[in-house]
């Protein structure tokens, strides 16, 4: 595979494949480079978001591509936001607002547990019946207010109790080491090696 087209628009998780996937040697390229448009995402799981757009973008490039659905799950919440962690407070998709309607719905709730989980699903054409599939789970909790600047989305929010940090203040090679999309990343690797 030399080239891949990632599947998202999303400025914090391009930067994050780049930097992951630098080392490999495979001209990386985003779907807005292209000029494809973004994928519907009407599905109530993230697999099927992740597929739907790995086949969109394969389709419209005729390329290999990655496509990534993650979000933020809330256990007081019931797992919300859940897959609608980009929209939370609506559209158009606001990290801030959505950072705020978090902090308002976790007001006085003393459970603050709650995970990253991360698909990726890379197809090799359109067609492909053999996706490679790879998930990451990450777990922390909601802080009482948001600090630090690195990351993105609700980064800012989420404290990784084993390191006393926030997720927005570890640097790019912290956060992928123990994310869950750095999980996620390392088991596709292994399986792209193989396949
Ligand atoms: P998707 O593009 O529909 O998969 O939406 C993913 C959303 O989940 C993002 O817009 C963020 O709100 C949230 N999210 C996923 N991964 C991360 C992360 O690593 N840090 C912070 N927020 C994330």
């Amino acid at each position: 595979m030399q080239k891949l087209v990632i599947a998202s628009n999303n400025a914090g998780k391009l930067r994050e494949f780049s930097h992951m996937l630098a080392p490999l040697g495979i001209e990386v390229l985003t779907q807005s480079q292209l000029g494809i448009s973004e994928a519907e995402e009407p599905h109530v799981t993230f697999i099927e978001n992740a597929l739907a757009k790995a086949r969109h973008v394969s389709l419209m490039s005729g390329l290999p591509a990655l496509a990534d659905d993650s979000g933020i799950c809330v256990a007081a919440l019931g797992g919300a936001p859940g897959v609608f962690s980009a929209r939370y407070a609506g559209e158009p998709k606001s990290d801030q607002r959505n950072n705020q309607k978090l902090l308002q719905d976790m007001q006085g709730v003393t459970d603050r547990r709650a995970h990253y989980y991360c698909v990726l699903v890379l197809v090799r054409h359109a067609d492909d019946p053999q996706p490679l599939i790879a998930e990451g789970e990450w777990h922390g909790e909601i802080a009482q207010e948001s600090r630090g600047e690195g990351g993105f989305g609700y980064d800012p929010l989420f404290r990784v109790p084993e390191l006393g940090k926030m997720s927005s203040e570890l640097t790019p090679e912290e956060k992928h080491a123990i994310s869950h999309r750095g999980q996620a990343m390392k088991v596709l690797l292994q399986r792209l090696k193989v396949a």
